[in-house]
């Protein structure tokens, strides 16, 4: 949680007015009594909202300094984590994803859905999920599968069914299964 926190923070310093504007709104949409702080019950009231699951753990990672409520500060670390990254592991663990993840890259490129598939490492690695796809990309394989793949003005449609099943991910390569080759995308 530290280093979400210290990234929060380092986006809301280089925000410009209007963006903190809007994270004031943020706050104060949250604090239902106005006294300036989020009690738990507002946290969860929201968080129930907007979000598919509710953790109580959550509330208490982003008090930092435990006193039972979130301050404005906590609550920017939260409005990075709400607008910025997606929320929870798709697989059976379901906890918030708090370091680097794997997105399925079939269901990130399928414009229709606007929910991504993710899982965080323990999952991935102990195959602990149930998914229809097989090939996954950590966040920054994917930044830079995005970046090669908009060099090449590829039509999505085609780069799914050229990475469709029968592939997986080793590392950073895409390896072809059933002929054993391997192709390096990035
Ligand atoms: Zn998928
Ligand atoms: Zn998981």
């Amino acid at each position: 949680m530290d280093e979400i926190r210290e990234v929060a923070l380092a986006y809301y310093a280089n925000s410009s007015d209007d963006t903190k504007e809007v994270a004031k709104n943020f706050f104060n949409s949250m604090d239902i009594d106005g006294d300036g702080k989020i009690s738990m019950n507002e946290f969860e009231e929201y968080v129930k909202k907007k979000w598919r699951r509710f953790k109580p753990e959550l509330f208490a990672e982003l008090d930092k300094d435990g006193d039972g409520f979130l301050d404005f500060e906590e609550v920017i670390v939260f409005y990075y984590m709400a607008k910025m990254r997606n929320s929870f592991c798709d697989g059976c663990c379901g906890e918030y994803l708090k370091n680097l993840y794997f997105t399925c890259v079939h269901c990130f490129q399928k414009k229709s859905s606007n929910q991504t598939y993710d899982l965080c490492l323990t999952c991935y690695q102990t195959k602990q999920f149930t998914h229809e796809h097989k090939v996954f990309l950590d966040n920054y394989a994917m930044l830079n599968f995005i970046w090669s793949d908009s060099k090449k003005k590829v039509d999505p449609n085609e780069a799914i069914k050229t990475m469709g099943e029968g592939f997986v991910v080793v590392g950073d390569v895409i390896q072809l299964v059933s002929a054993g080759q391997a192709c390096r995308i990035l």
